[in-house]
């Protein structure tokens, strides 16, 4: 099974969750499916790769909590280190903090201060790509570590929201859009 087909028989739209109005990406399908989750993380490990297949990245930072299942195979995959960007509270060390807005709600995300060394080159990866709330928060934390972001892979971009403007220069790769 390709990415494409995974992406387009495994995940299911659930109308009206968390909120009214929210038609929420459920990807847990997918993560039953071994090959269809193989499929998927091999084409977001692509992003972090050259086009000779050199891996370009030191580190792959993963968002709480979708992004976690699939950061974490990436990095295993081009054979890096994993480094978790939590929601608030989690993390036991000092941190770096930032808050912004979701497409439903706020949210507070926190990286250790030392989770990225400076200079290190990183590659985003999370499920969903949506107003780009939580990349550009995520970035922005990268950044205060000295790190430098690459490139963001998502398995989804919602086109109807603000993602890519909201990510700026950063390179986007989505396998879909939906
Ligand atoms: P953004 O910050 O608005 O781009 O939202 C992206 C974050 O919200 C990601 O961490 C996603 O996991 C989550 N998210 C937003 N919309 C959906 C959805 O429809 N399905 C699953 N996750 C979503």
């Amino acid at each position: 099974m390709d990415a494409a087909t995974a992406l387009r028989e495994l995940v299911l739209d659930v109308p009206d969750h968390p909120e009214p109005g929210i038609v929420f990406k459920d990807i847990t399908p997918l993560l039953a499916h071994p090959e269809g989750f193989a499929a998927v993380v091999e084409a977001l490990a692509a992003a972090g790769r050259d086009e000779a297949g050199a891996v370009v990245v030191d580190a792959v930072v993963g968002m709480e909590a979708r992004g976690f299942i699939l950061a974490a195979p990436v990095a295993l995959a081009l054979g890096v280190g994993l480094v978790p960007v939590r929601k608030v509270g989690r993390l036991p060390r000092e941190t770096h903090e930032i808050s912004y807005a979701l497409e439903y709600g706020e949210a507070t995300l926190e990286i250790h201060r030392d989770g990225v060394a400076p200079g290190q080159r990183v590659l985003l990866v999370d499920d969903v790509l949506a107003t780009g709330g939580t990349v550009a928060a995520t970035r922005e934390l990268v950044e205060r570590c000295g790190g430098v972001v690459t490139g963001l892979a998502v398995l989804m971009e919602l086109g109807f929201l603000p993602g890519r403007e909201t990510a700026g220069d950063l390179t986007v790769t989505a396998l879909t859009t939906v």
